[in-house]
C-alpha cells in the first residue's frame, strides 16, 4: 500500500533502505511496530473472542496490520481512503461487523480502528442497503452456476488471469472437458436437491466460441441443468468478438444479460493496452445488443490506465453517458505482479494517484447522471491510490450474481480451467473452495477427481 511494487524482504541481512519489525505480544493482547534500529514503538491491543480460533488469528492479523499501518503512516504519510483494510470485500466486512456488534459500534470501527475515510464508509453502507433485501433472498439450497471461458483474441497489458489466446484447436480441445464438467455439476445439483439461482458465463471472452460453438453450449447446458434460474449473465467483453449471429443465439436461449467492455473510449489507448478493437466498434455492438433486446447492458471501464490523465476519463465517460448503459462497471487500474504492465512501468507513464482518484469520481457522478446507482464494489491489491472497483446499475437492473459471489452469500459451483468452486456454509462465516486447475490438459485429467471432491463438499 505505502511501497508499491518495490520489492520486501527479509531484513536478516540489514541491507535494505527501510527496515521495521512487526511482532505480536501474546500474553499481553497487542501487536507493535517500529523503525529498525531504534525508532519508537507503536503498540496496538486486540481482543478476541475466546471460543473460536478463527476469531483470534483474524484479530491477530488485524492488530498486526493496524500496527504496521500506524508506523508506515508516520514514515511516508499517505493518503489512504480506506485506512488499513486490504482486503478485497471492504462491505462485507461492514456487513459482518453489523450483525456482530451493531451498526453504530461497526461504523465506529471502521473510522476510528481501521481509518476508513467517511466517503468510503458511507458507500460500503449504502451499497450494503442495496445488497440487503438480494443477500436476504438467498435460500439454504441456493448456489449459482460460473462457467469460465479462458480464452481471448489478444492479452490486455495489464492481464495477470492468464487466458490463453483463442486459437482453433485450443478451443476445440477444452470445450469436451467443460462439457464434462458441466454434466457432472448437473448431476451434483440434482443428488444435492439444489436449486440454481444465477449462471454467469464469463472469461478471458466467452464470445470468442463461434455461433454455432456457444449455441451448443448453451444446449448443453439446459439439457443438463435445465435452468439458470432467475438470471444468465454473459460476459461478451470484446466488441471484436461480437457478431449479430452470437446475439441472436443468446437471445434465443434467454440470455438477458451481457457485458460489453470498452475500458477507454480512446483508440490511441485501445492500441497501447493491447485490445484489437476500436472505439467504434464499441459504438456499433452496444447499438446491434440494444436492438437485439437484451434488457441489461454491462459496460466496464479502467480508471488510471496507461497513458491517460482525466480529461481522457471525460472523454469517456460523456460517449458512455450518450449510450447509457443500465449497468457500468468503474475499476481503478491495479497493477499486478504477474502483467506485462508490471515489467514496463518505465514505458507506460501511469497518472498520479489524485488524478486516479478524480477519474473515480467522476466514474460516480456519471453514473448517477444517467441513474445507476452503486450496488457491489470490490478491491484488488495494487490499486493506484488504493482505491477500488464499484458496480452501478439502473432500478431492478443489478445483478445478483455479482452480489452473490463479491459478498461470498451464495455458493458457487464452477465449471472451466482456472475456475473457482466455493462453498459457503451460512452462519458460521466459513468459505471453503476448489479451485479447477488453469492448464487445461490437467483440467482436463483432473475432472472426475475434482467432480468427487465437490461432492465430498456439496453433498451430506
Ligand atoms: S479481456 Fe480480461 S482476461 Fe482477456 S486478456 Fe484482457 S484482461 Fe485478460
Amino acid at each position: 500500500m505505502f511501497l508499491g511494487l518495490v520489492p520486501i524482504t527479509d531484513t536478516e541481512d540489514g541491507n535494505t533502505e527501510l527496515s521495521v519489525s512487526v511482532t505480536l505480544s501474546r500474553e499481553d493482547g497487542t501487536a507493535t511496530a517500529r523503525l529498525l534500529p531504534d525508532g519508537e514503538p507503536i503498540t496496538v491491543a486486540y481482543t478476541f473472542d475466546a471460543a473460536d480460533p478463527l476469531d483470534r488469528k483474524r484479530q491477530e492479523k488485524r492488530a498486526l496490520k493496524r500496527a504496521a499501518f500506524a508506523l508506515m503512516q508516520q514514515i511516508r504519510p499517505t493518503e489512504m481512503p480506506w485506512g488499513s483494510l486490504t482486503g478485497i470485500r471492504p462491505t462485507k466486512l461492514l456487513r459482518e461487523l453489523c450483525e456482530r456488534v451493531g451498526d453504530e459500534e461497526a461504523v465506529r470501527q471502521f473510522s476510528e480502528v481501521f481509518s476508513v475515510r467517511i466517503d468510503k464508509l458511507r458507500l460500503a453502507a449504502t451499497i450494503n442497503a442495496v445488497q440487503k433485501p438480494v443477500i436476504e433472498s438467498v435460500r439454504p439450497n441456493d448456489l449459482d452456476v460460473y462457467i469460465g471461458i479462458p480464452y481471448c483474441k489478444t492479452r490486455c497489458l495489464y492481464c495477470s488471469f492468464g487466458a490463453e489466446l483463442a486459437k482453433k484447436n485450443a478451443v476445440e480441445e477444452y470445450l469436451p472437458f467443460l462439457y464434462r464438467d458441466i454434466e457432472n455439476g448437473a448431476r451434483l445439483v440434482r443428488d444435492g436437491g439444489y436449486s440454481v439461482r444465477a449462471l454467469y458465463i464469463g472469461g478471458g471472452t466467452p464470445t470468442v466460441l463461434t455461433a454455432e460453438q456457444l449455441d451448443a453450449l448453451l444446449d448443453h447446458y439446459e439439457s443438463t441443468y435445465g435452468t439458470f434460474g432467475t438470471e444468465c449473465t454473459v460476459e461478451a467483453g470484446r466488441p471484436d468478438t461480437i457478431t449479430k449471429e452470437k446475439l441472436e443465439v443468446l437471445r434465443r436461449h434467454g440470455v438477458e444479460r451481457i457485458s460489453i467492455n470498452p475500458q477507454t473510449m480512446s483508440d490511441e489507448t485501445l492500441k497501447r493496452i493491447g485490445r484489437a478493437h476500436t472505439a467504434a466498434q464499441i459504438r456499433e455492438s452496444f447499438a446491434l445488443a440494444q436492438s437485439l433486446g437484451f434488457s441489461s447492458i454491462n459496460m466496464d471501464l479502467i480508471a488510471g490506465l496507461p497513458g491517460e490523465g482525466v480529461a481522457d476519463m471525460e472523454r469517456t465517460l460523456s460517449e458512455i453517458k450518450a449510450m447509457k448503459p443500465d449497468n457500468l462497471t468503474v475499476h481503478t487500474l491495479a497493477i499486478k505482479r504477474s502483467s506485462r504492465l508490471k515489467d514496463q512501468l518505465d514505458k507506460y507513464p501511469l497518472p498520479s494517484r489524485e488524478d486516479v482518484e478524480r477519474m473515480i469520481d467522476m466514474g460516480f457522478s456519471a453514473a448517477k447522471e444517467i441513474g445507476l446507482w452503486p450496488y457491489y464494489m470490490y478491491r484488488q491489491k495494487y490499486q493506484n491510490g488504493n482505491l477500488e472497483n464499484v458496480g452501478y446499475a439502473a432500478n431492478g437492473k443489478l445483478c445478483v450474481y455479482n452480489i452473490d459471489m463479491m459478498e461470498e452469500t451464495t455458493s458457487i459451483l464452477a465449471h472451466g480451467a482456472n475456475a473457482m468452486t466455493k462453498r459457503v456454509f451460512c452462519g458460521e462465516n466459513r468459505v471453503e473452495r476448489i479451485p479447477n486447475p488453469k492448464d487445461v490438459p490437467t483440467y482436463g485429467a483432473k475432472l472426475e477427481l475434482l467432480d468427487q471432491q465437490k461432492r465430498a463438499l456439496f453433498l451430506p
